[in-house]
């Protein structure tokens, strides 16, 4: 058993599925932010006004998932805007104050993979929005602190489930980790694990404190329970994230 504080995030939802996976994480107990596609948001207000009211927090995963180093900087802040005015729509909706700002960018993808000068522009401007990241102060992973991640607006991970890789043939953590099955996923949670980046982690480093990312996929909607549990069976502890 290790004893290890994580926070829980559930990307590219609210899919088909969104409202059953509210329910069994509300039935544990367990905090979460899931951060969402503005398209999507606009397909299943019911589900998300019912999650906020139910205290869980929504983030922003621009509208329609594009990868961020693709686009003119016009258009990436139109993506951020877009959903963010969605999402304090569906807060009213609910009748609930909108807890905070989240940002995560699709792909992790911080919008300067070719031209380095937008990275600022853009924090820049989710800053101007209101969004910031909540201070991890018991994530001590050293690339977290040395690459800057801790610092910026949005909010990365440190853990990826990497379940959406045996559905995704080109995916390259599936090639990296050899992830083609169910098994090997839930093996990689009770390994010490290399990141890709030549560093090593993992669930069962309690030194650290983990993000961890999962996905609100109807392809994996199937694994998301026995993940969540697996988890819980580990010692694992779900805590809402901490102060911005
Ligand atoms: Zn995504």
């Amino acid at each position: 058993m290790v004893k290890k504080v994580v926070y829980l995030t559930i990307d590219d939802a609210p899919s088909k599925d969104f409202r059953e996976k509210v329910d069994f994480l509300l039935s544990k107990n367990i905090p979460a932010v899931f951060f969402c596609r503005g398209d999507f948001l606009e397909q299943r207000t019911d589900a998300v006004v019912y999650a906020i009211k139910k205290g869980f927090i929504i983030g922003n995963h621009s509208y329609d998932h594009r990868r961020f180093s693709d686009l003119t900087l016009e258009q990436c802040f139109e993506e951020i805007q877009r959903t963010d005015k969605i999402i304090d729509e569906l807060y009213k909706k609910a009748g609930v104050r909108r807890p905070a700002r989240f940002f995560r960018f699709p792909f992790g993808d911080k919008g300067a993979s070719k031209n380095t000068e937008v990275f600022e522009p853009i924090q820049e401007f989710l800053r101007k929005l209101g969004y910031k990241q909540p201070k991890f102060k018991g994530i001590t992973y050293k690339y977290f602190r040395r690459d800057g991640l801790a610092n910026d607006a949005d909010w990365y991970w440190t853990y990826d489930v990497l379940e959406y890789a045996v559905f995704n043939k080109e995916n390259v953590h599936r090639k990296f980790f050899g992830i083609d099955n169910f098994e090997k996923v839930f093996e990689r949670l009770d390994k010490d694990v290399p990141d890709g980046y030549g560093r090593y982690g993992g669930l069962n480093y309690s030194q650290s404190e983990e993000i961890i990312l999962l996905h609100d996929h109807s392809e994996t909607t199937h694994m998301f329970r026995p993940i969540i549990e697996r988890l819980l069976a580990k010692g694992i502890i779900f805590k809402p994230p901490p102060p911005e």
